[in-house]
């Protein structure tokens, strides 16, 4: 996508409105317009990039810390019984709007989130194949 037609770069741009709860040079983050749960939020890098491939290293370096500290505040003022963090890469993965951003879903017991996957159960040998493949 163009960065001139991307919605999260309208919103950082103040072009279109947003539900900010946290601002600074690098990040916005912003309530989810159809939060998963009450109080999911959307850390945005202000510089557009699509996905993890293209994260510069400065800025991702910074997205933990600020995600951890959203984590805390989120924790702290909402009294939640678990947190998920995610995000998606691609539109296989679930990806929609193509500047990158993570969700910081809050969970409630007996909520309607749901981040199950069905488990594979490959033998030793796929394991080793793939770790022989994998390795860095
Ligand atoms: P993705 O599926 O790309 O990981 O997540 C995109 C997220 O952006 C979705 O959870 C969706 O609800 C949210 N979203 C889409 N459009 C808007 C919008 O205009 N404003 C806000 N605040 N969130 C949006
Ligand atoms: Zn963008």
């Amino acid at each position: 996508m163009n960065q001139e037609d991307c919605i999260f770069c309208k919103i950082i741009k103040g072009e279109i409105p947003s539900t900010t709860i946290y601002e600074d040079e690098d990040f916005k983050v912003i309530l989810d317009r159809f939060p998963a749960a009450p109080g999911h939020v959307l850390i945005l890098p202000k510089t557009h990039v699509e996905n993890i491939y293209a994260l510069d290293d400065e800025i991702g370096a910074k997205l933990f810390p600020l995600a951890k500290k959203i984590a805390n505040h989120l924790q702290g003022t909402l009294d939640l019984d678990g947190l998920n963090i995610l995000q998606n890469n691609g539109e296989t993965a679930g990806q929609t709007v193509f500047h990158l951003h993570v969700h910081l879903i809050p969970r409630k017991k007996g909520d309607t989130v749901n981040v199950k996957w069905k488990a594979l159960h490959p033998s030793d040998e796929e394991m080793e194949a793939m770790r022989a493949k994998l390795s860095l």
